[in-house]
């Protein structure tokens, strides 16, 4: 095995130490995530700017002077500006993203981080999390063509409501996928290995990453996947054949509503198939199903109902996480206005004995400011979208189903807009 040794000095910093910093994040120091166009960046939260120098492999990356900066900062009290959504949410009272990291996971990989007085690390990334790409079988309603490249066919629906922050690329990190299969040795110490997308499971960067992994050392990685679980068959991989090599898998299941409200939300998908395949997994003891689903303005009418099929479902889950959407804004579940409103609340509030996440949606709707503007331009691009797509199930059923209560039409929806402003 090699010994990562990039430099030996004789001045380590205590790592312990490195915790006494307000703005300590042990990402930099022990994992690395690479971008759906194959950039190395500090996590999910801080996408903009790469860490990599152009032309350098992940294994050059790895200790390089961006790399050294911001561990730098972050170990000596420094909010530096890559990290600008953790100060954003701590500010705001949230757990950020390192404070979550450091609670869940510190005790695991304390001992085995080696920091230099340059701020570069002896160690390699125990934890290396992959965007396999933008390209994405489905199309959800509130994605962006950054998560979904098929969105771009609706880039003429999306620039009417949000000018900016999109993608018109189709993005592969085909080149740092290359490169962490050259990094040597690099797998013999990986502890979780975690992919996102788009999709990974219709992606081949993501086959052919897990083909270039030494046999001798899948029994030791876990593997972890944000996934829509569309397939467990995918072309000529059988992936409960290729996963039962490895120590343990997690599937987050991406879902945004059971049954009607899924397939309306996850475009091109189908909650049937989603479902059978979850029923299968369930059955694999090295495998876990867990959901992650994004609440918004079409699902917050669903969410007693989702948690209950759940609580009665043969699937075992082993966590569910839920998001409340921000952007883009106008699809927040807190934008429903007036008896919407009240309705919604209330149905939370009725639920929330049987379960307390309901609470939380319940609580986020009543403090977030109503804005009728938003409203409008949810209910103006939902129409857009059900005339394109012409969907089995339209929103106004969906109200009617699950809110017992008929959805204004749009001519009274320019009315109120005119009445009350854009914020009320
Ligand atoms: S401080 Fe926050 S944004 Fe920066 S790397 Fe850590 S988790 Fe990511």
């Amino acid at each position: 095995m090699q010994i990562y040794l990039w430099k030996c000095y004789d001045l380590m910093i205590d790592k312990f130490k490195l915790k006494d910093s307000n703005t300590f994040c042990m990402l930099p120091f022990m994992h690395i995530y690479g971008s759906a166009g194959g950039d190395m960046v500090p996590c999910c939260e801080a996408q903009e700017e790469p860490l990599n120098n152009p032309g350098e492999t992940a294994i050059e990356s790895w200790n390089n002077n961006n790399y050294r900066e911001l561990r730098q900062a972050l170990a000596e009290g420094e909010r530096h500006p890559r990290c600008e959504v953790c100060w954003h949410n701590e500010d705001a009272g949230i757990v950020s993203n390192r404070q979550q990291w450091e609670h869940d996971n510190w005790k695991d990989f304390a001992d085995k981080i080696a920091v230099n007085s340059d701020y570069s690390v002896n160690n390699p990334p125990y934890w290396v999390e992959l965007k396999v790409s933008n390209f994405c079988n489905l199309k959800c309603i509130m994605c962006s063509t950054h998560s979904s490249y098929k969105r771009v066919k609706d880039l003429d629906i999306i620039t009417k409501y949000t000018t900016d922050g999109y993608e018109t690329r189709l993005l592969r990190p085909t080149s740092l996928f290359e490169s962490l299969n050259k990094w040597p040795d690099l797998w013999d110490t990986v502890h979780t290995l975690q992919f996102t997308g788009g999709e990974p499971i219709i992606n081949q960067e993501h086959y052919d990453l897990i083909a270039g992994i030494p046999e001798s050392v899948k029994a030791n990685i876990k593997l972890r996947y944000a996934s829509n679980l569309s397939y467990i068959k995918f072309k000529k991989y059988d992936l409960v054949e290729i996963w039962s090599k490895f120590k343990h898998v997690n599937i987050k299941v991406s879902m945004d509503g059971i049954d009607d409200v899924y397939n309306y939300i996850r475009q091109d998908g189908d909650w049937n198939t989603v479902y059978e395949n979850m029923c299968i997994l369930n059955d694999i003891p090295t495998i876990d199903v867990a959901a992650g689903i994004t609440v918004q303005a079409h699902n917050i009418f669903q969410m007693p109902e989702f948690y209950d099929f759940w609580k009665k479902s043969n699937v075992n889950l082993s966590f569910i996480t839920a998001n409340i959407l921000q952007t883009p804004r106008y699809l927040s579940p807190a934008l429903w206005h007036g008896e919407y409103r009240d309705a919604i609340i209330k149905k939370l509030r009725a639920a929330e004995s049987r379960h307390p996440e309901m609470n939380r949606f319940a609580t986020y709707m009543e403090n977030t400011q109503r804005n009728m503007r938003d409203y409008a331009k949810m209910r103006k691009y939902t129409r857009d979208i059900e005339e394109r797509y012409n969907p089995q199930i339209k929103l106004k059923e969906m109200v009617k189903r699950y809110l017992k209560i008929n959805l204004e039409n749009m001519t009274e929806v320019n009315r109120l807009l005119q009445e009350k402003g854009p914020v009320d």
